[in-house]
């Protein structure tokens, strides 16, 4: 949840000059799909990876997991990496851990290899719901009660369903069923802590991802939980699944950036997504622009700022690094491999692409909702330079976040 949360009138706001697409089309979202489009397996991601392939696969692998299970106490002296931050991290991660460990014994990790299953039998009877756009404004209104910080609705698109799920046990495949009436995906945004992304690189940073999921658990599994209760089929997914950044673009909740991830016009890059898969019809979202790719053009923070040298700084290419990378789309590629390194080096996870990049600022401030009017006009250079002449994007040492 984010430090500064925007109530639903400044969400408005900075949302308000975002234009939004005529249409859902791949041209609308910013997609460049080409022939050689394949759909992605959850095998040949980075973490499915680190624990089957020998490239990624190591002594230093291992130990970044298991900081997650026993804080390290005795690792380096440097803030940010003491027992007390790991501690911490780790708490907060506590709530996505006990569903992600709830079914090992049957090779399930729910919210990361298989969908949250915690869910009761719904209802029998369907309610009448009324229109789609109706049924979408109260789904809408019910996520954001229930603690969602941004909500989108988009049609299914089987392109983004991984053509299989990752065995943890097996280091093999296994289904990846979904029920065939899916129609709709509710995508959900929590925002992260903006002063704890603020200490990127560190283990204390890393408490704010660890609330997002938690978070991302608690909102999907009740919203679920609702769609059931009105008696239809819902699915809550957080890494499991299906790819999460298409659908949030496509669901209109943010634009493409240069560093991998969606950049959304109330948090920036600070936020996770999940997806409620249902049949309940629904109305939805067109994809959203407000310059962000035209910013990546001119920009180079993340490409610059990022320690393992993971994110190019050229134009959308279909290049792929390795197999962690989806086939056919030209885009802005990451190496996740070099990325996951270097998580595994800090045993934790960065963010400093998320720190360092321009749009990551608190927007509950009228003087970052005016810098976002700015990045979006033909003064956008402007816009960069009044952004590299602050000292924000700097890391913030750890001991102006813990009170003394
Ligand atoms: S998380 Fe860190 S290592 Fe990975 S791409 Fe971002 S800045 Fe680079
Ligand atoms: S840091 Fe700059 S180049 Fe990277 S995603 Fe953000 S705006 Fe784009």
């Amino acid at each position: 949840m984010h430090t500064g949360r925007l109530d639903a009138r400044l969400r408005s706001r900075t949302r308000r000059r975002a234009r939004v697409a005529a249409s859902s089309s791949d041209h609308d979202a910013g997609f460049d799909i080409t022939p050689e489009f394949e759909r992605f397996s959850q095998r040949d991601d980075v973490f499915s990876r680190s624990r089957r392939d020998d490239a990624l696969r190591d002594e230093a692998a291992d130990r970044f997991y298991s900081t997650y299970r026993r804080p390290l106490a005795d690792w380096r002296a440097a803030k940010g990496y003491r027992q007390l931050d790991y501690a911490f991290r780790n708490a907060t991660w506590h709530v996505a851990d006990v569903f992600a460990e709830m079914y090992e014994d049957d090779d399930r990790r729910d919210g990361f290899l298989d969908p949250l299953s915690m869910l009761r039998e719904g209802a029998d009877e369907r309610l009448d719901c009324g229109s789609p756009s109706d049924a979408s404004t109260m789904v809408k209104h019910a996520a954001t009660a229930m603690g969602a910080d941004l909500v989108g609705i988009t049609a299914y698109d089987e392109r983004w369903t991984y053509t299989n799920r990752f065995s943890a046990a097996t280091g093999g495949v296994k289904p990846n069923p979904l029920p065939p009436e899916t129609s709709s995906v509710i995508v959900i945004g929590q925002a992260m802590d903006e002063r704890l992304i603020d200490t990127a690189p560190s283990a204390l940073s890393g408490a704010a991802t660890g609330m997002g999921y938690s978070q991302d658990a608690v909102v999907l599994l009740a919203l679920a939980q609702f769609l059931r209760n009105l008696g239809y089929t819902a699915i809550p997914s957080m890494n499991d699944t299906a790819l999460a950044i298409p659908y949030a673009i496509q669901a209109g909740l943010g634009e493409y950036g240069k560093h991998g991830l969606v950049i959304t016009p109330e948090f920036g890059t600070s936020v996770r997504f999940g997806r409620v898969f249902t049949d309940l019809p629904l109305g939805h979202d067109r994809p959203i622009r407000f310059g962000v790719e035209e910013m990546c053009q001119i920009c180079d923070a993340c490409s610059r700022g990022c320690p393992s040298k993971a994110i190019p700084n050229g134009a959308p290419t279909t290049e792929r690094f390795n197999e962690s990378n989806i086939a056919g789309i030209r885009k802005w590629t990451i190496d996740g491999e070099k990325c996951f390194g270097y998580w595994s080096k800090i045993n934790s996870d960065c963010s400093v692409c998320v720190r360092v990049c321009p749009y990551t600022r608190d927007y509950t401030l009228r003087r970052n909702r005016a810098w976002l009017r700015l990045a979006d006009s033909r003064l956008r250079k402007l816009a960069l330079r009044l952004h590299e002449r602050s000292s924000r994007g700097g890391r913030v040492q750890v001991d102006e976040w813990w009170p003394t």
